[in-house]
């Protein structure tokens, strides 16, 4: 018997035995849904947990995968980069988004990251959509999914912000959904993804429920005095919204809402969570979503944490409300989920953009390293020190940590641009609250890839970032802050988030080894079985694979 081998074929002289495990195509979920929290800290998953409910966050570890000790791996940590970071599978050196705003070297202006002057708002009269993916220059997993598919699967992103709608659906998505506040109040789009906005946003915009929540006050969920894990209520450390004489609850939004841009309120209220689940929900329906065999993809991104965060700092009631309500909301999407399209159906990730650090005068109070960077002070400093120097004004811009350098003037010093970039390097690090600095000529040479070294490395955009690169000591936020408190730095409270993992072929477990926030999206590939991202550097997350 003449017996000869194929690929996946085995022919036993005329009769053809196919090897199903080979040819067949692998099975794939209906739906992915990516959920960002913008602004959540790892730590926020213990300290809160005794208070959290059965079905949130709980159910999620106590029946998926949680990646313990999961990073962000450059620097600077902003909502953008995180948002392009998670979906490119990779870092601002590669997808170009460094930074939500950046000094644009060519046009010698400010741009942001989702500007665009060729696209119309559709939804509203107004400007805020004015906005599309075009400056993020690599591929997103949702575009993978796209191409995948033959652009039948289809991609929907949500968020209050408009960049955590539009950078997680990537360049060929459906649709991105954001809210524009002020006194419009409704989930809008751009002319980059349809002409008008279809029956079912329309429909959500017409319940008015920002309105409804708005006109209650916000209040802790349970009695105020069981948040024994936060810091009391009136403290020095918070900010207060326009009206408020004291930081505390209850928060008055119907006598706050005019005095604070009225619908813009909602951002900073937990009740921007409930606005963007009931459009997530709506989005799952409307579109269809999860309905048919080839796999869909909504990303959600949770904006709000982040305005509270930055408004009252990590040790609040407020963040500690706003996390216990954004418990209950993601409970919500679990349960729709589970019920409208089956556990085994979807596969569900949550992570963060970045993280934030403690408000540093609360630090400093309690005698933990922090400090405030009087970056104008710095600013003119480093012209004097140009100016005394070489006799030329050679700084055209200091933003994110970037120095650009004005390089018509350069060229009048005779002295090498590396030279250069070197002498203010080394000048910076006299000026209090700068730790490290780094030129470009060197990051653009240099092989390091360790640690925070690395960090500035890969947060490093040839041809967008500046031509010096500082870095402020941890703990250290720009002055300007008095209360509150940010996030942006290469350091662990900036760049340890939850990644948690539940649904679609899912273990339970947990791992403490490293992984870093462009894993996800190489994981993401290997369980579609679909192309990585054009510049995906992640690798996939191993114990989460059977
Ligand atoms: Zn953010």
């Amino acid at each position: 018997m003449m017996i000869r081998f194929y690929k996946n074929v085995i022919c036993f002289s005329g009769i053809i035995l196919i090897s199903l495990s080979g040819l067949a195509q692998s099975k794939k979920p209906k739906l992915v849904v990516g959920i960002v929290v913008d602004q959540m800290r790892y730590d926020y998953l213990d300290r809160f947990w005794n208070k959290y409910s059965e079905n949130g966050f709980k159910k999620i570890i106590n029946n998926g995968f949680n990646c313990k000790n999961n990073h962000y791996n450059y620097m600077p940590t902003y909502t953008a980069p995180g948002h392009a970071s998670i979906f490119t599978g990779t870092t601002p050196e590669h997808h170009g988004i460094i930074s939500n705003e950046w000094y644009d070297k060519k046009n010698k202006r400010t741009i942001y990251c989702t500007e665009d002057s060729t696209v119309k708002t559709v939804g509203s009269s107004s400007e805020e959509g004015m906005m599309s993916p075009k400056n993020m220059i690599t591929t997103t997993i949702t575009d993978q999914l796209k191409l995948n598919t033959n652009f039948r699967g289809k991609v929907i992103g949500v968020s209050l912000k408009d960049r955590g709608a539009i950078l997680p659906a990537g360049h060929k998505a459906n649709a991105a959904y954001w809210f524009e506040g002020g006194n419009t109040g409704k989930w809008i789009s751009s002319t980059y993804y349809m002409k008008e906005l279809p029956k079912w946003v329309q429909e959500v915009n017409a319940k008015k429920s920002a309105d409804k929540y708005l006109n209650n006050d916000w209040n802790t969920m349970f009695p105020i005095n069981s948040y024994t894990e936060s810091i009391s209520d009136d403290n020095t450390y918070e900010g207060v919204f326009e009206g408020e004489t004291s930081p505390t609850f209850p928060h008055q939004l119907k006598k706050l809402r005019e005095k604070n841009k009225n619908f813009s309120l909602i951002k900073s209220t937990p009740f921007g969570n409930s606005i963007t689940t009931e459009m997530a929900l709506a989005a799952i329906v409307g579109e269809e979503l999860g309905k048919d065999s080839i796999t869909d993809f909504l990303t959600v991104s949770y904006s709000s944490p982040d305005y509270i965060g930055h408004q009252f700092g990590p040790m609040s009631v407020e963040v500690q409300d706003n996390y216990l309500r954004l418990d209950i909301e993601i409970a919500q999407l679990l349960d729709f989920l589970e019920s409208k399209i089956g556990k085994n159906e979807v596969l569900i990730f949550l992570t963060a953009d970045h993280g934030a650090v403690d408000v540093p005068q609360y630090l400093i109070d309690n005698h933990i390293p922090s400090g405030y960077f009087e970056k104008k002070k710095m600013s003119e400093e480093l012209k004097n020190f140009c100016l005394t120097k070489w006799n030329v004004d050679l700084i055209e811009n200091i933003s994110n940590g970037n120095v650009f350098l004005n390089h018509q003037n350069l060229v009048k010093t005779n002295v090498s641009t590396t030279q250069i970039e070197q002498e203010i390097a080394n000048f910076l690090l006299t000026i209090d609250g700068i730790s490290k600095t780094f030129t470009a000529t060197s990051l653009k040479a240099s092989n390091f890839t360790e640690n925070i070294d690395g960090n500035i490395r890969r947060g490093f955009n040839s041809t967008r970032s500046g031509d010096v690169v500082f870095v402020l000591a941890s703990g250290w936020i720009n002055a300007g802050y008095s209360t509150g408190t940010t996030h942006g730095s290469p350091y662990n409270y900036d760049t340890h988030v939850p990644l948690l993992w539940y649904g679609y072929q899912i273990p339970h477990g947990e791992t403490t080894k490293k992984t870093v926030i462009p894993d996800i999206s190489a994981t993401l590939a290997v369980i579609l079985n679909i192309n990585a991202p054009s510049a995906c550097t992640g690798v996939p997350i191993q114990n989460l694979l059977k």
